[in-house]
């Protein structure tokens, strides 16, 4: 089976699986300048950005460019495996602060409500 045809950042050639033009998906050429562009304009990344906490987004697209690497033979899977835990880790601390403060703002209600139940029957 024919691989792809570029040459790796460490020197030896790359093992992706080649599309037409003979390049994998990482290395087909326009990939780097789409990477860089990161797809800004796509209503696809402007919903995920709306619905990820914008910390996480850079990493989301970070994680994303290592896949396609990895997939293309530039990354090792070990180094992708680590990439994804720190990011999953990350992801999980963000939930538990976002849920404290969250809580923290019910609490925040209930407290009101109970205070203007008491300012009411103050007043009788
Ligand atoms: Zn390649």
């Amino acid at each position: 089976m024919k691989a792809c045809q570029a040459i790796r950042k460490d020197g030896t050639p790359c093992r992706g699986i080649p599309g037409k033009d003979g390049y994998c998906i990482g290395h087909r050429p326009g990939a780097a300048a789409a990477r860089a562009r990161g797809g800004q304009n796509s209503s696809k990344r402007a919903r995920l950005a709306r619905r990820l906490d914008p910390r996480l987004v850079p990493i989301c697209e970070l994680l994303a460019e290592a896949i396609v690497d990895c997939y293309s033979g530039n990354l090792r899977p070990a180094a992708l495996s680590a990439m994804a835990a720190a990011a999953s880790a990350l992801t999980r601390i963000t939930e538990s602060i976002e849920l404290e403060a969250r809580i923290s703002a019910l609490e925040g209600k209930e407290e009101m409500c109970h205070w203007k139940a008491e300012s009411k029957n103050w007043k009788r």
